[in-house]
């Protein structure tokens, strides 16, 4: 498990079980919540629409082995469903926003039933941008209700009644695989539920999501070129684990998300211009558009590169840098080739040409 949510998760339980801390303990959660919130809205925000109904680990055992929109409908249906139906008795958001059509979901329960293909399938019909919307929702109604909870009510358990009104709402289904979740959460009290629900399945949740998506990045790389437009190396980028690289759908660059259409400036033009990178353009020298800002970091250090294969191309580049990586790591690296373009490119000259 993540060590650092699952630490804070710790403390989080911790500072609940005393009066005197509880309301920190609140505090902390709800932090955890948003840190695990930020990586569900990158996910959902980064991806094309086809990440979120394949199953990279279908056969593994485990959450890793459904599909990311399954998962972003599983937690946050079963927040809705323990939140509302059982703890405040209120409707669920999925009624109260009418999601289940704007997300177009063929069913109301938490999705445990689903086995394998069907997982598939059930994920190919969610439209993933009402989905997110949901998940919002639920998630601000649930910090509205932890916030305002006391440190009496955490003992607060569930009876019979509680049950039946569960069984009669149909978000469980009869399911061996699902039905067994009435009796785990009534047997349970609020604190329980905390413990549970709204916090540690969470964290198990949002991990398999890291795992599929870092999964799908690694298949959309597969057999790409790994010199991307602006001149980095895909192969020895520090983000190559989770970025499926700008020649791909599944471009994550942390600059190219900084742009509302995800795309990266260098990346269009050069498919504006049909070149296959910045390195075979002739306005190469003086360029300043995109990653190639004169107040972007990493400018100096991707134009000497580019620089560099333009000059010898893209096996004589990736060769280079396996040789510095033997040395340095990737930010190292750049900012070794990054103090100035020339300089940059004379070191890479003099590692292509040194007997290392
Ligand atoms: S961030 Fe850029 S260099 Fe790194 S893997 Fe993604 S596209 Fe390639
Ligand atoms: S103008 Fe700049 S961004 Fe566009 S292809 Fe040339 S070097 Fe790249």
């Amino acid at each position: 498990m993540n060590a650092e949510w699952s630490e804070k998760n710790k403390r989080v339980q911790i500072l609940l079980g005393k009066e005197a801390t509880y309301k920190d303990g609140i505090e902390l959660l709800l932090e955890l919540r948003k840190d695990l919130f930020e990586q569900i809205t990158q996910i959902v925000n980064g991806y094309p629409d086809q990440a979120f109904y394949q199953m990279p680990f279908a056969k593994a055992k485990g959450y890793h082995s459904k599909t990311l929109a399954y998962s972003v409908w599983h937690i946050f249906r079963i927040e809705d469903i323990v939140m509302h139906t059982l703890i405040a008795k209120d409707e669920q958001i999925l009624v109260t926003g009418d999601y289940q059509k704007k997300i177009g979901a063929p069913i109301i329960t938490t999705g445990n039933e689903l086995q394998g293909p069907e997982i598939a399938e059930f994920s190919k019909k969610l439209n993933v941008k009402a989905l997110s919307e949901y998940a919002t929702e639920v998630m601000l109604s649930t910090n509205t209700f932890l916030t305002g909870l006391e440190y009496s009510q955490l003992k607060t358990g569930f009876s019979d009644a509680n049950k039946e009104r569960l069984i009669k709402s149909g978000c469980v289904s009869p399911d061996e695989n699902a039905v067994w979740l009435i009796d785990y959460w009534c047997n349970k009290d609020v604190r329980g539920l905390i413990k549970m629900p709204f916090s540690r399945h969470w964290i198990m949740h949002v991990e398999a999501m890291q795992r599929i998506k870092n999964k799908l990045c690694q298949n959309a790389r597969k057999g790409v070129d790994p010199v991307a437009y602006c001149g980095f190396s895909c192969n020895h980028c520090f983000l190559s684990e989770w970025c499926g690289s700008c020649r791909t759908e599944y471009n994550v660059c942390s600059f190219a998300t900084l742009y509302e259409d995800r795309k990266c400036p260098n990346v269009v033009c050069c498919q504006e211009k049909k070149i296959d990178g910045c390195y075979e353009c002739s306005e190469l020298e003086g360029c300043t558009k995109g990653f190639y800002r004169p107040d972007n970091d990493g400018a100096a250090a991707a134009k000497a590169q580019a620089m560099f294969i333009r000059k010898y191309g893209k096996q004589a580049f990736l060769k280079v840098h396996d040789k510095l990586h033997e040395r340095f790591d990737f930010t190292k690296t750049q900012e070794i080739l990054g103090q100035d373009v020339s300089e940059g490119l004379k070191i890479l000259e003099h590692e292509m040409n040194s007997g290392n």
